[in-house]
């Protein structure tokens, strides 16, 4: 920034003005993305540490956007967050993994992530009722990640809402465990099925294990939660999970997420682990 008499700094920043009409028109094109048909799962398997086995995958939306090419979630989930359209976004993400689950038709688990605002607007419950039935998904191979953020408000409606999601026989993680200021708490309070073991932890593991990563498997265990690594990179740290009783994994050293039917070979061939 140039300096303005009197020793004050101009705000007129280019980039800043750059990077503002940038998010002006994705949030523009965000708004026509699903009437087009732009948005494409990507779909990344999770793996049983005990058996190697394929037990599921976590959907992850993609944005082929007409001039952009690839979109990835970071650049417009928080567009999609303040402009609401997370809503009818979510709500296609989580039928479009319904379908493709069914559609491969054999028991798998299929986790979706539901962000704040999703959580928080309408009747989650009722969406995810209808999506059920629509798709013939069955409740119980439906997963919800959610992050601490979604449970940061600890309101009594917070808690009706994950209840009323309970009662459908849905199951729930807490994704990115770890990350927040107060994570300990909400195991008590809310009652998850699954716990995410934050990539940042995993990153430093190696064979040797790690005493913090221990402990949060244990916690998960002794909360009645399954527990499952992400970010998982290189051997020493999928032999380090093992070693500490992790459940379950997901990373690039066992599959980057792939487009549908590169996920469904693999369910075929298996992984070798
Ligand atoms: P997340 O839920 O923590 O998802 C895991 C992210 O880590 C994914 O990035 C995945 O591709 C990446 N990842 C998986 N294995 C590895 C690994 O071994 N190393 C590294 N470096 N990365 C790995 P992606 O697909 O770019 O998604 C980023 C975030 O966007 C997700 O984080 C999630 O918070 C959000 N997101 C993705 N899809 C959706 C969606 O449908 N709805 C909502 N609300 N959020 C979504
Ligand atoms: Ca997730
Ligand atoms: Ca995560
Ligand atoms: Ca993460």
């Amino acid at each position: 920034a140039k300096e303005a008499g009197g020793g004050v700094y101009a705000t007129y920043d280019p980039a800043m003005h750059d990077a503002l009409v940038q998010r002006l028109e994705l949030a523009d094109d965000l708004r026509r993305a699903l009437d087009r048909d732009e948005f494409v799962l990507h779909y990344q398997p999770t793996v049983d540490l005990a058996t190697g086995e394929i037990i599921g995958f976590e959907a992850l939306v993609r944005w082929q956007h007409p001039t952009r090419g690839m979109v990835p979630p970071l650049d417009f989930i928080p567009i999609a967050e303040s402009t609401g359209l997370i809503v009818p976004i979510g709500r296609w993400v989580m039928a479009e993994a319904c379908r493709q689950a069914v559609a491969w038709g054999r028991p798998l688990k299929m986790a979706v992530n539901v962000s704040v605002r999703q959580f928080e607007a309408g009747d989650l419950a009722a969406t995810v009722a209808s999506v059920l039935a629509e798709t013939g998904m069955p409740a119980d191979q439906l997963c919800l990640e959610m992050t601490e953020s979604v449970l940061l408000t600890d309101t009594d409606e917070n808690l009706a809402r994950i209840v009323s999601l309970k009662a459908l026989g849905v199951m729930l993680a807490m994704d990115d465990f770890g990350t927040g200021y107060s994570s300990l708490a909400y195991l008590r309070r809310f009652p998850m099925d699954v716990l995410k073991i934050d990539r940042s932890f995993i990153d430093r593991l190696d064979h040797e294990g790690d005493p913090l990563v221990d402990t949060i498997i244990r916690l998960g265990h002794r909360f009645g939660m399954t527990t499952v690594a992400e970010g998982i990179e290189n051997e020493a740290q999928l032999a380090a999970l093992r070693m500490m009783g992790c459940d379950f994994a997901q990373g690039y050293l066992l599959s980057r997420p792939l487009p549908s039917a590169a996920a469904g070979e693999l369910l075929k061939t298996g992984l070798a682990v």
